[in-house]
């Protein structure tokens, strides 16, 4: 690792990559390095990601920023040689009551306004697509045909191996100890492996960006909240082009992985950690399975999936999204630190919205600004807000994820 760079990444995470490989392709000459604790990159909160990349969002701004993800990937392996395996297979939203239907039709007002493609299915299109549900379970379906998923790992190491070939440095295997400022300006960083003179250092570190900030004396409006969802054992029955199912009445998705269903659930009481609480080598490797949770899950599912009561679970997987209290992200200049910039509160969507923010990084930090309004994720908002406040509205932000007034999934 050379002992200076114009522009330093800390954390080697899907918005990390994307971000580095965005400043290279702008081609400034400038030196862009990105440093990982770990000895991989992408093997954090980005491996356990569901990498559901879903176009309906309340709120235009993240519509978009999806819009974008799905525009780059789908091109991403012809401009770069590099894939990021995405599934355009659709998605399917189910509802099991006529609030929620109704819901749907708002949904579906909401999305031909931004542009993107849905429309009321009807069972025959439902049975086609996934034929293990049990059409007499659900009240009907809205079907967004322009959604998918991708690997998420395999999409990280996309942006990675892409922002390689454009002079990215990935330094592995070594850990930011300490932010070094003067003058209310960034002047370098600490590691284990000794200091890097630089003035410009992004923070991209997932769920440790509260350790980073506390190097600099600041909080983040942002709470790490344990995620879970487990794959099932192979099922012959279900098609190549299965799409991405949500079942929002019982807080609950699934999708097609390695033969079999991946499901997953935001849970009614989740759970918060804060690894500025834990021993700096905390890593998603030490959350236990929720098995208790996945059980529920598989029971709740059940109903409209009767087929999951025969598969065994194959593997569990947890990690934590960041959340916020309004459930956008928390992106921008430290508020008073020049030259330092924080990216995380991805709130479940950093797969989906990973293109825009590392284009949104790389255009604020190279130009100056970037052709969306993105002041709406300042990481000084909620600045007044006490810790066991952020906590819990983080909290509730998480367990409301598919609630019919929930400010992430649904208009009402
Ligand atoms: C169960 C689950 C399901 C999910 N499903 C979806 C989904 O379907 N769709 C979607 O869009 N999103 C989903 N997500 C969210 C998605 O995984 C995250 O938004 C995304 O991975 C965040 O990436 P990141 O780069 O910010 O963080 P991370 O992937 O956690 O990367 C942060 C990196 O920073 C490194 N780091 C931290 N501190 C330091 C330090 N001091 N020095 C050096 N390196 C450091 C870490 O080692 C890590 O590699 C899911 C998440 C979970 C847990």
């Amino acid at each position: 690792m050379n002992s200076e760079a114009d522009i330093i990444i800390i954390g080697a995470g899907i918005w990390g990559l994307s971000t580095a490989y965005h400043l290279a392709r702008e081609q400034t000459g400038r030196s862009i390095v990105v440093v990982e604790r770990n000895a991989a990159v992408a093997d954090e909160t980005t491996r356990q990601a569901a990498g559901q990349i879903g176009q309906l969002r309340r709120d235009p701004l993240m519509a978009s920023a999806v819009g974008y993800t799905l525009e780059l990937l789908t091109g991403f392996k012809e401009a770069t040689g590099h894939d990021p395996r995405l599934m355009l297979t659709g998605s399917l939203h189910l509802a099991q009551c006529d609030e929620r239907m109704a819901s749907f039709e708002e949904q579906l007002a909401h999305a031909r306004a931004l542009g993107i493609e849905a429309e009321i299915a009807e069972g025959v299109l439902i049975e086609q697509l996934a034929p293990a549900i049990s059409l007499s379970e659900i009240t009907g379906a809205l079907y967004v045909p322009g959604d998918g998923y991708v690997d998420a790992r395999a999409c990280a190491h996309a942006y990675c191996n892409a922002a390689r070939d454009l002079g990215v440095e990935i330094v592995l295997n070594t850990e930011v100890t300490d932010l070094r400022t003067c003058n209310d300006s960034v002047t370098g960083i600490e590691t284990d492996r000794g200091p890097v003179v630089t003035g410009n250092v992004i923070a991209t570190a997932g769920p440790w960006a509260g350790r980073l900030a506390a190097m600099a004396g600041l909080t983040l409006p942002m709470q790490p909240i344990r995620l879970q969802q487990a794959r099932t054992t192979p099922d012959p029955g279900i098609p190549a082009h299965h799409p991405v199912v949500r079942i929002p009445d019982q807080s609950c998705y699934l999708r097609p992985e390695e033969g079999g269903y991946l499901f997953g659930i935001f849970d009614d009481d989740p759970m918060a950690i804060d690894p500025r609480e834990m021993p700096a080598s905390f890593a998603t490797g030490d959350i236990k399975p929720a098995e208790d949770i996945i059980a529920g899950a598989r029971q709740r599912l059940a109903p409209v999936f009767p087929v999951l009561e025969q598969l065994n679970i194959a593997q569990f997987r947890q990690g934590m999204i960041t959340c916020t209290p309004d459930a956008g992200y928390v992106i921008g200049p430290a508020p008073s630190v020049e030259g330092l910039w924080f990216a995380t509160g991805c709130g479940g969507m950093g797969i989906a919205g990973s293109g825009s923010v590392g284009r949104w990084l790389a255009d604020s930090v190279l130009k100056g600004a970037c052709r969306d309004d993105i002041s709406p994720f300042l990481p000084s908002r909620f600045k007044d807000l006490d810790p066991d406040s952020l906590r819990e509205a983080c909290r509730r932000i998480c367990s409301n994820y598919y609630a019919l007034n929930s400010v992430t999934y649904s208009l009402s």
